[in-house]
């Protein structure tokens, strides 16, 4: 069984065991395990030795009830359908928990961007978007970057797909640049989300945000605005951990008296990369890749990668420790969510958690179709609201049951896709 395989297999099974709380009936259940419609095409690509190469690409629609599918293209070597098919899957889940009109919707194509060129990449991009133009749009379906594409990949798809149909959508796309229909505050908005989810759980645990130590894993995109925004609410983020490309594998970087995010930021890469011996100049400590899982703090915030909050590690944490907050999707394996669980750790799902670049997203597509900008401050302050009353909504189910917060945004999310599609007829 491939590793992809795996990660269909397992939307599924989760969506299987909510299916069940929600006693959904059999078809809505057949409905909801499967995409609504899917397209695996072939992109032949002139390269710049003369050569037709040929790539193959694929979008899913996994669900559309609620409102156009929502979800990025990722450009990756081992992308396979079935990847596609979970993600899409993810997606649909995640713009329901933060109430957000729109469904989910994945895409991709197997290739690698670090062996072509701007001129090859544009290419893909554009036989991307010739073949499923019938497929996507403004109100149909809104594809946006992931792993692999960036700004640049959406403005090239927008340009072909306004060449094609002979008009202005900006909407069309979103994760542009600002300046040609991007939103301000989406470099923000994944991190700050976070930390919204993670001010009102602190509120809700009767903990004290200025006494509140933070370790976060990760320092990209997610958990550099993680770390900012939890030393802006009064909190104190005293180690953060990332990969090193000296010696090729991760540490953690420590400073008690709490780490200065615009510091590191500074002495790190565009991809996250700490410079480790400027670190270590400024006073950080420099410890084993695991070490963050082990401090004494009130709040983890896994920011990195999948998989990383182990079974082996989550009996590492400290009793201290009282909240975590998936910043990365999929940090934690079913083995260490078992032990979080027993532990009666507050956990904030991933797809709650990280559910504030979406939002932006959707905010981004807002004001393309108005052809109206907000300020940061409109962005942030529409993006904190939504964030909020998505938070409360699942501690609240999750209170009243009596059930993991992991379960309640599955059920939140689950029932009201499942309401969509039955007020529509369609199960
Ligand atoms: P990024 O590439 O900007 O940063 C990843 C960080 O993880 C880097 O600092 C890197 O050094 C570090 N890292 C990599 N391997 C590591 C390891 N083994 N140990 C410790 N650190 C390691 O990525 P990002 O955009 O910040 O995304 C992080 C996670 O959040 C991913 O799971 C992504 O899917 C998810 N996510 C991102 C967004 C977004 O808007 N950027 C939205 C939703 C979810």
């Amino acid at each position: 069984m491939s590793k992809q395989f795996n990660a269909f297999a397992m939307a599924q099974q989760q969506f299987d065991g909510v299916a069940e709380k929600l006693g959904l009936d059999a078809g809505m259940r057949e409905l909801l395990r499967w995409p609504r419609r899917e397209l695996h095409f072939t992109i032949p690509v002139k390269m710049d030795s003369g050569q037709v190469k040929v790539f193959h690409g694929f979008r899913v629609q996994h669900n559309d009830a609620r409102g156009p599918a929502k979800g990025g293209i990722r450009f990756h070597p081992d992308e396979t359908i079935d990847t596609v098919r979970a993600l899409a899957t993810w997606m649909t889940w995640k713009t329901s928990v933060v109430d957000i009109p729109l469904g989910g919707g994945k895409g991709g194509v197997i290739c690698d961007p670090h062996l072509l060129s701007d001129r090859e990449q544009e290419q893909i991009c554009r036989g991307w978007i010739g073949q499923v133009v019938r497929l996507v749009g403004p109100v149909q379906d809104v594809p946006a970057p992931d792993v692999m594409t960036h700004g640049q990949h959406m403005l090239w798809m927008l340009d072909e797909y306004e060449k094609i149909t002979g008009g202005r959508y900006p909407g069309f796309i979103t994760g542009k640049p600002v300046g040609v229909g991007g939103s301000l505050g989406r470099t923000e908005a994944t991190g700050y989300g976070v930390m919204y989810c993670v001010r009102e759980a602190l509120k809700r645990l009767s903990l004290d945000i200025s006494k509140c130590r933070a370790s976060i894993q990760g320092f990209g995109n997610v958990a550099q605005y993680s770390a900012k925004k939890f030393a802006d609410l009064g909190g104190k983020v005293v180690c953060v951990a990332c990969w090193d490309n000296t010696d090729k594998k991760p540490y953690t970087y420590k400073k008690a008296d709490g780490v200065d995010a615009d510091f590191l930021m500074k002495i790190s890469d565009r991809f996250g990369t700490v410079d480790k011996a400027k670190a270590k100049a400024a006073g950080y400590e420099v410890l084993p890749a695991e070490a963050w899982v082990e401090q004494e703090v009130e709040v983890l915030v896994p920011a990195a990668l999948e998989n990383q909050l182990t079974g082996e590690l989550a009996p590492k944490l400290k009793p201290t420790v009282k909240l975590i907050a998936e910043g990365a999707n999929g940090p934690t394996t079913p083995e260490a969510d078992k032990i979080i669980q027993q532990r009666k750790i507050m956990d904030i799902p991933d797809f709650l958690a990280n559910a504030g670049g979406v939002t932006c997203s959707y905010f981004e597509q807002v004001q393309n179709n108005m052809n109206f900008y907000w300020t940061r401050d409109e962005v942030l302050q529409r993006l904190d609201e939504k964030m909020t009353a998505a938070f409360h909504a699942v501690a609240d189910l999750a209170q009243r049951k009596e059930v993991y917060m992991r379960d309640a945004a599955y059920m939140i999310a689950i029932e009201r896709v499942a309401n969509a599609c039955h007020l529509r007829g369609w199960a």
